[in-house]
């Protein structure tokens, strides 16, 4: 039996101006102690829980992905123990991936062995913008030379690396010039690349049109291009060979448990998701181990899992679900879907850029 797991950290050194992921500030390293220690808790009764639970020798882990918040912030040292034994017995050892989610400010020599040394092998640095008034407004904390030193010294010690960019920002003039403003990423030796449009959660003024920004993502992806990286998902590109297992796993429909505060899982037929923040029974410690699960039906299952697919290179088999055909052959009229054989069908250029509205009339 094998899984992949996502383990969150909502702890930030200070919060962005454009973000509503869940996170705080100000934490203190006492509590993120506890926090580590918690999820090393909850690792050990995993482990317990497969091997109990399985027939296999030891369970497996095709992937694990520690975001946040920065998880770098947190001492994760104690979490070695708990994922060695997840390690031994892995039989896909070769597909392995274990990703950290890194600030440039949090990048140093000691957290990157720290690192290496429980077995992590990929980094996703959010460097958002490579405009130094824009980090400024966004509240970064670094300017664009500061993330590429950063960059330069992740990638002495872990090859596969890489990041994330935002567009869209009011006033960041990325969004209108994507091409030549991201030049400088071309010597970075990137890996892999998310490129987000800004989800105006926060009511920033001023915010680009979306014209405007699906023009700056075009750009951005015809740079990445002429950097050797692929599009394979909405909003994700990446040097053929290194792109994030995890999160093609969870778009491909896999399991996926997941450990800390406000991650959300999906194994079997259920849908987990832990509480954000304290509950009146445990006022004073993270509630990982509280979580609410909701058990859905196996049609509602496959259609979950499938529709996923959508969003990747994969495309989605609609042989379960004839219901869907209709709509599907309307969308390859329209140019927005290409079928392949029978069943298959998969986003044109144009389809990724609305792929959310086709998901929508297929749910
Ligand atoms: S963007 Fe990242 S670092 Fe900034 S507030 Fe959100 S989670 Fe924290």
């Amino acid at each position: 039996m094998a899984a992949n797991l996502y383990v969150h950290f909502p702890f930030c050194r200070s919060r962005c101006s454009y973000c509503s992921l869940y996170s705080r500030a100000g934490s203190s390293p006492a509590a993120r102690a506890e926090y580590v220690e918690s999820l090393r808790v909850e690792l050990d009764a995993l482990v317990h829980d497969f091997t109990r639970t399985h027939t296999d020798p030891a369970p497996t882990l095709n992937t694990v992905y520690f975001g946040g918040g920065s998880p770098a912030l947190c001492d994760l040292s104690p979490l070695r123990a708990p994922l060695k034994q997840w390690k031994k017995g892995q039989t896909c050892f070769p597909l392995f991936e274990f990703t950290v989610e890194l600030h440039p400010l949090d990048v140093t020599p000691a957290k990157l062995d720290e690192l290496k040394s429980i077995g992590v092998n990929r980094i996703s640095m959010g460097v958002q913008s490579l405009n130094d008034a824009t980090l400024r407004a966004m509240g970064r904390g670094y300017t664009a030379d500061e993330a590429a030193r950063a960059f330069e010294l992740v990638k002495s010690r872990f090859d596969n690396a890489g990041i994330d960019l935002i567009l869209g920002y009011p006033g960041d003039p990325t969004t209108k010039n994507a091409e030549a403003l991201l030049a400088p990423l071309a010597t970075w030796g990137l890996r892999h690349c998310s490129v987000y449009s800004l989800q105006n959660e926060r009511g920033l003024k001023n915010v680009p049109d979306d014209d405007t920004v699906l023009d700056g993502i075009r750009s951005a992806a015809r740079f990445l291009k002429s950097i050797g990286l692929e599009r394979y998902e909405i909003s994700n590109y990446a040097v053929p060979g290194f792109e994030c297992r995890h999160n093609l796993a969870v778009w491909r429909g896999e399991d996926y448990i997941g450990l800390g505060e406000g991650a959300c899982g999906r194994v079997g037929l259920s849908r987990t998701r832990n509480w954000w923040g304290q509950t009146p029974q445990n006022p004073n410690k993270h509630c990982g181990s509280a979580t609410s699960v909701e058990t859905v039906s196996e049609k509602e299952d496959i259609k979950e899992r499938t529709l996923f697919r959508l969003r990747t290179r994969d495309g989605i088999d609609s042989s379960h679900f004839p219901e869907w055909q209709p709509a599907l052959d309307r969308f390859v009229t329209k140019g927005l879907l290409v079928k392949i054989g029978e069943s298959v069908y998969r986003l044109t250029e144009r389809g990724t850029e609305v792929c959310d509205s086709i998901l929508e009339e297929l749910v």
